[in-house]
């Protein structure tokens, strides 16, 4: 089974993207899903996130306050670092899981890695495909979705890895400048699909 890692920088169209795959039939492991899962009440991980960075991170209900995590890492590599070493592990854990519960003929299936490259997690994966746009549209897009101040969405975008860097990475690439019409977007995500299905085989 090829493993291809769909991944991007926030905003650039990852969800947008795999959600066409999901459409024509492809498996989908979404980690940014995975990451929520992780740390929900009654999760390992969120147990050691309390004991390594705080208890009071959680809410009263019992639910991890995710912005408050957000401050405490922000800005602090080491702690940033603990975090990661607690997540990545239980989210890569979970991933494989997935990945042995697909039908044995699968013919690929798309891994959403939004942190790939930050990660170092290159060899989990057979192919690299990007989803790339200029850093002011992944901007734009942010602050209209989740309706943050445009400072808020540089910080977030200059935190992540480089559009370089992920050219340079990638296999192929889905140009979502937002230049493309839905149709033509899908018929791009469809030549992509044939040609996995066809390099499995
Ligand atoms: P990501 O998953 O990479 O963070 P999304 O797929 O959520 O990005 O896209 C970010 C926002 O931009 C969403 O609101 C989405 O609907 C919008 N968007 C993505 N691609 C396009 C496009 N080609 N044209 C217009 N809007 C788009």
């Amino acid at each position: 089974m090829l493993r291809i890692g769909l991944t991007g920088g926030i905003g650039s169209g990852k969800s947008t993207i795999s959600a066409i795959f999901e459409e024509l039939g492809a498996p989908v492991i979404d980690t940014d899903a995975i990451a929520r899962e992780v740390v929900a009440p009654g999760e390992p991980a969120l147990a050691e996130i309390c004991r390594s960075l705080g208890h009071d991170l959680l809410r009263p209900d019992g639910s991890l306050d995710r912005a408050a995590l957000r401050r405490r890492v922000f800005r602090d590599d080491a702690r940033r670092r603990r975090l990661e070493a607690i997540t990545h592990p239980a989210i890569d854990a979970r991933m494989r899981q997935r990945l042995a519960t697909l039908p044995e003929h699968t013919a690929y299936v798309l891994l959403v890695i939004p942190l790939l490259l930050e990660a170092g997690w290159q060899d989990r994966v057979d192919r690299i495909l990007l989803v790339d746009c200029p850093e002011t549209v992944q901007v734009q897009r942010v602050v209209s979705r989740d309706g943050i101040e445009p400072e808020e969405a540089w910080r977030m975008v200059r935190s992540q890895a480089s559009r370089d860097a992920r050219r340079q990475a990638a296999d192929d690439v889905i140009d979502n400048d937002g230049s493309l019409e839905r149709a033509e977007l899908t018929a791009r995500v469809q030549r992509l699909d044939r040609r996995y299905r066809g390099a499995a085989d």
